[in-house]
């Protein structure tokens, strides 16, 4: 529904957003946030972070501390976060002093896989043939129903693949039960999808949409690798996509950005896998891309400003920059031990390359799996726009 923006709703530029979670999301929101004049306050458990670099005001305390977030929250005019684990308790001391956007639903529902599960089939979201699991029993019943393969994910504090076992075999249960340590988990039939999508979607206070279309996505590992839009499907394929991308905006009364990922089977369906209440790393591409990139619009909507335009100038690739990248395969082959020879690619190899553009998160350290940065890379198709990126990482790597 597209109701009449209240004044009272729309905090304006020269106001201070405050961020829970102090990573590259964080980071990039504020980057988008200075040019329109926002100020920023980010709030986590560490120093020196990624958003702290260029946030006005870091602070450092746990997010149980909710002495500490009331006192964050009462400085700032509007709250939103960069990642979706933020306790309830969290939410709901700083909705005490400032409004919490995407409200705490969208966290409710985010951050736990059951209930993700529970919220695609209310709303009639088709995605994977699913089991609760909360006991071996449960488990086993469950590999009867669905079959192998299957993924086992811990219902909570899953991401990039951590907590998920994949079982190939229903004598696998006992083993992958005591590796869950036993916690509340979904269990999955493994799909054999033929692509992999995502929909980064903004909704406004008034309940205006706007899209990304749709994005291709590469995983290594469990990991983002590459990312790729707007992605080549067939038109009907993409409507559904942003349609129920959309749906879920809806239903969680979002007001921010929200990410839907979902697998393409062969047989040309739609299978939602999960949600994320924030800017994604699929949507990094935006950047160059788009003439309003996530992060603004992340900025807009919180802020309860008109949306921008999610316009496309040209296709483009975005390549995750992993710290693998800092230790280098050559020196493995020597035998020197990795973790003393660590060192930062050559950048400068890179940075000639035209319509490529290099960005770096400013973390300390570099660690195997840790996202350190990305690169995109913009030209007239999404083929020429990945071959690009790809070459480009591939320099770093040699
Ligand atoms: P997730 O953390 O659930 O997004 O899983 C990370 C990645 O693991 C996905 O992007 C897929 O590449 C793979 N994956 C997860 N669940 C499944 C599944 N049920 N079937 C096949 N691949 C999966």
């Amino acid at each position: 529904m597209v109701g009449v923006m209240g004044m009272a709703d729309v905090i304006l530029p020269g106001s201070t957003i405050g961020v829970l979670g102090s990573g590259q999301l964080g980071r990039m929101l504020a980057l988008a946030a200075r040019p329109l004049g926002y100020h920023i306050h980010v709030f986590s458990p560490e120093q020196g972070t990624p958003t702290g670099q260029i946030a006005d005001v870091e602070v450092c305390a746990a997010y149980e501390d909710l002495d500490a977030v009331r006192a964050f929250a009462r400085e700032v005019d509007v709250v939103t976060y960069e990642f979706e684990n933020v306790p309830a308790l969290t939410a709901a001391a700083c909705q005490e002093f400032a409004p919490l956007r995407p409200g705490p639903q969208a966290l409710h529902i985010s951050q736990n896989r059951l209930r993700e599960k529970a919220f695609f089939a209310a709303n009639s979201l088709p995605t994977t043939p699913f089991a609760a699991v909360h006991s071996l029993a449960d488990l086993q019943a469950g590999l009867a129903q669905i079959g192998c393969p299957a993924v086992l994910k811990t219902a909570v504090s899953g991401y990039d693949g951590k907590g998920q076992i994949k079982l190939m075999h229903p004598h696998e249960a006992a083993a992958a039960w005591q590796a869950v340590d036993q916690v509340p988990c979904v269990l999955e039939g493994w799909v054999t999808f033929e692509r992999e999508l995502s929909v980064v979607g903004a909704r406004g206070i008034d309940g205006r949409f706007a899209h990304y279309g749709v994005i291709e996505n590469s995983h290594h590992h469990h990991i983002l690798d590459v990312s790729k839009a707007p992605a080549g499907v067939p038109p009907g394929v993409a409507q559904d996509a942003i349609e129920m991308a959309h749906a879920v905006l809806a239903a969680l009364d979002v007001v921010g950005v929200l990410c839907v990922e979902f697998f393409l089977t062969a047989e040309g369906q739609l299978l939602l896998n999960e949600i994320a209440p924030r800017p994604h790393n699929s949507g990094h591409l935006t950047i160059e891309a788009c003439v309003t990139s996530q992060f603004e619009q992340q900025l807009r909507a919180v802020c309860g400003l008109p949306l921008g335009s999610p316009m496309y100038r040209q296709p483009a690739a975005m390549a995750n920059l992993l710290g693998d990248l800092w230790f280098s395969t050559h020196q493995a082959a020597e035998g020197l031990h990795a973790e003393a020879r660590k060192q930062a690619p050559e950048w400068t190899a890179v940075l000639g390359i035209p319509n490529l553009k290099v960005h770096l998160y400013g973390k300390r350290e570099a660690r195997p799996g840790r996202k350190m940065g990305h690169m995109t890379a913009l030209a007239d198709t999404i083929e020429e726009a990945e071959k690009i990126v790809r070459q480009a990482r591939r320099v770093l790597t040699d």
